[in-house]
Order: C-alpha cells, then sequence, then structure tokens
C-alpha cells in the first residue's frame, strides 16, 4: 500500500533522512521506533506531504507522491494524525470532528460521528464545548476521531499517547485495534512496548538510517534492541 525508496529529506543542508525505505501493506499496523531527533517525525512528515523530501520515491497505491501537496495526499485517503493534534480550539468537538470530512474528496464517508463516538465515548459527552477545553488525551481522541471522519485508508500516527496517563494510553490503544482490521496503520511511538504490542512489524530509525527492521516480536526479542531502544537493560 505504502512504499518508502530511498528517501532523503535535509533542513536547511542538514540531513535528517539519508536513504529510508519501508513499506506498509494493506491491513497491517508498523511501528517506527527509534530514540530523539532519529528522524521519525520528519519521516512521517515527508510522507504526508508536510515536508520535500530531495531525493526518493513514495508510492502509494501504486504511485509516486513524492512532490504531490499535503492536501492532495490527505484527499486521496493517507492520512496524519500530527504530533500536538492541531484541533481548532475555539471550535466545539463535533465542528472539530466536521471539519474532518473536508478530506473525504470524491471518496465515500466509512465512519460517521455515531461510529466515532462509539470509539470514543468521552466526545458525545463534550460533543458540545470547545476542543481547547478538553484534556490532552481527549484531545487525542480527537484528532484521531477527525482523521477517521476523512475515511483514511491508511493512517499516520505521531506520537499519539505523548504525556497522556496510562489509562487514557490504553485507551488509545483500545481505539487502533478497533480500527486496524480497516486501516493500515504507520505508528511512531515513544512508548516502543506498546507500539511493538500492537504493531505486527517495525522499523528502527537511528539518525535517518533504518538500522533494524523486522517483526515486532522478533525485536522484542532482541537483547540489543531492548537495550538501545526500549529503554531497558538487557
Ligand atoms: P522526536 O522524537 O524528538 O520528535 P524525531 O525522531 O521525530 O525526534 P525529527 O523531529 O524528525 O526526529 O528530527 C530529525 C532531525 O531533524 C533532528 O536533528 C532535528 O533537530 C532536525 N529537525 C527537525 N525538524 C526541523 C526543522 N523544522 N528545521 C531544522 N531541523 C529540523
Amino acid at each position: 500500500m505504502l512504499e518508502v525508496q530511498d528517501l532523503h529529506t535535509s533542513y536547511d543542508g542538514i540531513r535528517a533522512l539519508d536513504g529510508v525505505s519501508l513499506s506498509v501493506e494493506a491491513g497491517e499496523v508498523v511501528a517506527l521506533i527509534g530514540s530523539n531527533g532519529a528522524g521519525k517525525s520528519t519521516l512521517i512528515n515527508s510522507i504526508s506531504g508536510i515536508v520535500r523530501s530531495s531525493n526518493g520515491r513514495i508510492l502509494y497505491e501504486g504511485r509516486d507522491i513524492a512532490g504531490d501537496s499535503a492536501w492532495t495526499i490527505a484527499r486521496s485517503g493517507l492520512l496524519q494524525v500530527p504530533e500536538g493534534r492541531q484541533i481548532l480550539a475555539q471550535m466545539t468537538v463535533f465542528e472539530n470532528l466536521d471539519i474532518g470530512r473536508t478530506a473525504l474528496g470524491n471518496r465515500a464517508p466509512r465512519f460517521d460521528v455515531d461510529e466515532i463516538c462509539e470509539l470514543f465515548p468521552i466526545l458525545k459527552e463534550r460533543r458540545a464545548v470547545s476542543a481547547g477545553s478538553l484534556s490532552g488525551g481527549q484531545q487525542q481522541m480527537l484528532a484521531i476521531g477527525r482523521a477517521l471522519m476523512g475515511s483514511p485508508k491508511m493512517l499516520l500516527l505521531d506520537e499519539p499517547t505523548l504525556g497522556l496517563a496510562p489509562l487514557v494510553i490504553s485507551e488509545v490503544f483500545d481505539a487502533l485495534e478497533a480500527i486496524r482490521t480497516e486501516i493500515a496503520i504507520l505508528l511512531v511511538e515513544q512508548n516502543a512496548r506498546k507500539a511493538l504490542k500492537t504493531a505486527d512489524r517495525a522499523y528502527v530509525l537511528d539518525r535517518g538510517r533504518i538500522v533494524y527492521e523486522g517483526s515486532s516480536k522478533k525485536l522484542r526479542d532482541d537483547p540489543s534492541i531492548v537495550a538501545h531502544y526500549l529503554g531497558e537493560v538487557a
């Protein structure tokens, strides 16, 4: 479904991605892990068209989308839930969900508001309040819900549980479990253990390069990965 080939991205000549290749098949959850500054957000932003890559190909459903605008990419069903969520603070919860529909383009909706509220019941309870008054966890649920309103074929999730309480983190992961049969997911997650539990496969990014790839189980069982990237002593 998504195939990134030899991608290079720089900021003012400083290389952030140095020949990254990865793939995500339909029906897969793929985790992207790596330490701070490894290039995870740059990779996600390059795929979604927010950041321009200088070289390489990004094939989505067989078409090279490198160079397409972020808007065109979103409307083709490849949708990002950005780090920091970017909800519209002055608008109500349901107005924010509604805005998610603008990414639909000509594609049919796959989720309606009721289904989003089944995934995240708190959004129904708080539907009429301004989104800015929600807690961090509720804003994250809203950001995911808004993306689902755009009928994604694939979701790019950048650190969805950053700064959230353990109970809320579980709720977010439960929602990902509920939608994974319908939507491919590329998941950047600082909570690498939890990400590897959910994901089918994972890539480890280090200073702009993929240094490891394999099944999540293989990564979880590899002492060098555990020691270096999961914050534990092997
Ligand atoms: P984190 O987990 O801290 O978010 P990351 O793995 O997502 O890290 P990136 O944010 O992609 O890493 O950063 C990769 C490199 O690119 C870092 O050296 C970072 O300082 C640099 N970088 C990121 N964004 C910019 C920018 N807008 N301008 C200049 N340099 C940037």
